[in-house]
């Protein structure tokens, strides 16, 4: 071994100063930013918004939020469910709880799962419906059941019972009202409140104390997803179930209604800024055009994703790791909007 050093020992010292020169490089030029992948910044969780501790043996996280209605989380996701007076009305069925969710109930109540009321098609969030068997009725937004039925997937049971913009159901002494605010997530996803309890349920828009996962929980309607957050917040809650994250606070609504909006406010200066023209001619020599492209969007998604970063990088989780996405999905927006 020491032979070996002493023989390549210039090769090794010029390998350790270009490895340093890089470094520095990197260090010291815009570079930095437009080669770093999401998660660089790599910043810790804030205390408050450490995710539940799941007992391995139960595989379920359980917390009541007014009387007889629950938040149920199998970590990755969430849901709730209602315990009326003859019956249980279950929101969803988590296919990453299965069975648990059942277990999870007969904690709290023998009484039978009569109603299951889905959030929106997507089967991460209702893909264990089947285990609720075949007499059961199963609530849903129009478009989530043309979707089922097209579907044809028998671990998600065609919808019994369906509405087109909002309704009102009135089961074992509960109200619970259901209401349709466009493609905000995905076309047929509707909020769920009980004005008794001051509960809401909207899936896979708001992430309390996280931010939204990639490019806005992949909103299908850019307008709609912003649009959304109004609706949410006039209604007078104290607890939000979101499908993922932790269990929310009408704060926790209103924090994330301000990232999402200093989201597209940057993006917006970003795009302002940009030199068209000194870019085109930049990239007019490059055979490759999408390289120069690929440039450009990379280094405004960089500098929006550093102003929101600065910003909220101590209050939210998950600001390192997906507002690069956030930004870029809203530059690419500016240049077609
Ligand atoms: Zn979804």
């Amino acid at each position: 071994m020491k032979s070996f050093i002493k023989k390549h020992l210039s090769k090794l010292l010029v390998g350790l100063v270009a490895i340093l020169a890089l470094w520095v490089v990197i260090l010291v030029t815009p570079i930095n930013g437009y080669l770093s992948l999401s998660g660089i910044y790599n910043l810790p969780i804030p205390e408050e918004a450490a995710t539940y501790s799941i007992d391995p043996e139960k595989g379920y996280y359980l917390e009541k939020m007014s009387e007889g209605v629950y938040f149920v989380s199998s970590h990755s996701h969430n849901t709730m469910f209602i315990e009326a007076k003859e019956s249980v009305i279950v929101i969803d069925a988590l296919p990453s709880l299965g069975e648990k969710y059942l277990n999870a109930i007969r904690t709290v109540t023998d009484k039978p799962v009569n109603h299951i009321i889905y959030s929106h098609n997507h089967n991460d969030h209702i893909g264990a419906a089947h285990i609720f068997g075949d007499n059961i009725e199963i609530i849903a937004h129009d478009i989530t059941a043309q979707k089922l039925a097209h579907a044809k997937d028998p671990n998600r049971p065609i919808p019994t019972i369906t509405f087109e913009n909002d309704t009102i159901l009135k089961i074992g002494g509960r109200t619970i009202e259901l209401a349709y605010y466009g493609a905000a997530h995905s076309p047929g996803n509707i909020a769920i409140y009980l004005p008794d309890e001051k509960v809401l349920c909207v899936i896979d828009i708001a992430f309390p104390k996280w931010v939204p996962v990639h490019e806005f929980a992949v909103a299908e309607d850019l307008e709609a997803y912003f649009g959304i957050y109004e609706k949410i917040l006039a209604y007078d809650f104290t607890h939000f179930v979101g499908g993922h994250a932790h269990l929310g606070s009408y704060q926790d609504i209103v924090d994330q209604r301000n990232y999402v909006f200093d989201i597209k406010k940057s993006a917006a200066e970003v795009f302002a800024t940009v030199d068209f023209a000194g870019l085109g001619e930049k990239a007019a020599g490059i055979p490759n055009q999408y390289v120069g492209v690929n440039f450009g969007l990379n280094k405004m998604a960089c500098d929006c994703e550093k102003k929101v970063v600065d910003k909220w990088g101590e209050k939210l989780a998950g600001v390192d790791v997906f507002t690069r996405s956030h930004c870029l999905k809203m530059i690419f927006n500016e240049a077609t909007e």
